[in-house]
């Protein structure tokens, strides 16, 4: 058994390479209607520091980061548990890709989209996988973790200077790429799209590929019908046609099999397929994994703790990614 102090130094050592993040879930935090738990119950705010900050009219509690020494109490304290605390490993910080605003989700490193290839994005939800789709999109800056004071462009680039990101950044800005990105939620689109099938994939169409299209996702038989007359698995087709009928350079499809049954998942992943070209992108968020693997050149697995923090892996092979995903 090592001594006693040698325990103590490697505890303290281990403690130095964390560091916290502190979630307040904006949608659960009532300081109207709590009292205050986790400022009353926080240690360090008991020796005077502001390590929480709350009152009667703010709209949700504060916690500072950098005093928080991660014991957890205000989480347990706090009646509706509206607060996480987790202790990262230093090395994160640097990696930090965006954050949203202090005390929310915060998403390290990105995926590494490469032309002519499918690049499959596979982890829980809440985990990230949406705000890395935006930022590829070019639809979300990316601000490095500094919410206050958020970096230009060219520095945004100088930071992922040597990776492929920069690259594909200075393409997605010098050669303004379009993106465009079949949404996670379908049953949305009603909201946005007027009119009837027909009429809004043939509005849309810039290949010329709405009838081909239209058969192999099996289309036809609801090309009269209204958009907000659709079922779940038709909007899902209909969504994936109209991405899919657009000219763009960089092709997004946010968990394009809900609703689909096994033939349907099959042939949209083949549809998905037929978009590549060697200076084409095709991004895929994927919940099935056997159609992940049908569909994607490579794979980026994103772990960490849904709602708080997501990190993106670098990539792997297909079976290697999903091996790695199932193995948690
Ligand atoms: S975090 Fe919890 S205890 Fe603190 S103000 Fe919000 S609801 Fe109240
Ligand atoms: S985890 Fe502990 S130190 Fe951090 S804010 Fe909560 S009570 Fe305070």
């Amino acid at each position: 058994m090592p001594p006693k102090k040698d325990k103590k130094e490697k505890e303290n050592k281990d403690a130095d390479k964390l560091t916290r993040i502190a979630i307040v879930q904006a949608d659960r935090c009532r300081p109207k209607k709590c009292r205050h738990e986790c400022k009353k119950s926080c240690p360090v705010v008991k020796v005077g520091k502001l390590c929480v900050e709350v009152s009667a009219t703010s709209k949700t509690a504060f916690l500072s980061e950098e005093l928080c020494i991660g014991c957890g109490i205000c989480v347990k304290k706090c009646p509706f548990d509206a607060i996480i605390v987790i202790n990262l490993p230093k090395n994160l910080e640097r990696d930090t890709t965006h954050r949203y605003g202090p005390n929310s989700f915060k998403l390290h490193r990105l995926p590494v989209p490469r032309p002519g290839q499918v690049l499959g994005l596979v982890g829980t939800n809440g985990i990230g996988k949406s705000t890395a789709l935006k930022i590829l999109a070019g639809k979300l800056k990316p601000n490095l973790g500094r919410f206050t004071a958020p970096p230009d462009w060219q520095e945004i680039l100088t930071y992922f200077r040597g990776s492929e990101l920069q690259n594909y950044f200075t393409r997605i800005l010098e050669d303004n790429l379009k993106a465009v990105i079949k949404p996670q939620y379908v049953d949305h689109i009603p909201k946005a799209v007027n009119g009837n099938v027909s009429e809004v994939l043939t509005a849309r169409d810039q290949r010329g590929k709405v009838d081909e299209l239209c058969d192999l996702l099996d289309l036809k038989p609801v090309l009269d019908r209204n958009v907000a007359d659709l079922s779940g698995g038709e909007l899902q087709r209909f969504a994936i046609g109209v991405v899919a009928v657009q000219t763009a350079e960089v092709y997004m499809f946010d968990e394009p099999s809900s609703y689909l049954d096994v033939k349907q998942r099959l042939q949209a992943a083949q549809v998905i397929r037929s978009l590549l070209s060697p200076t084409q992108y095709v991004v895929v968020v994927e919940h099935d994994l056997s159609v992940l693997d049908y569909l994607s050149d490579f794979v980026c697995c994103l772990y960490g703790t849904p709602g708080a923090y997501g990190v993106v892996t670098l990539p792997f092979s297909v079976r290697e990614g999903i091996n790695i995903f199932l193995a948690g």
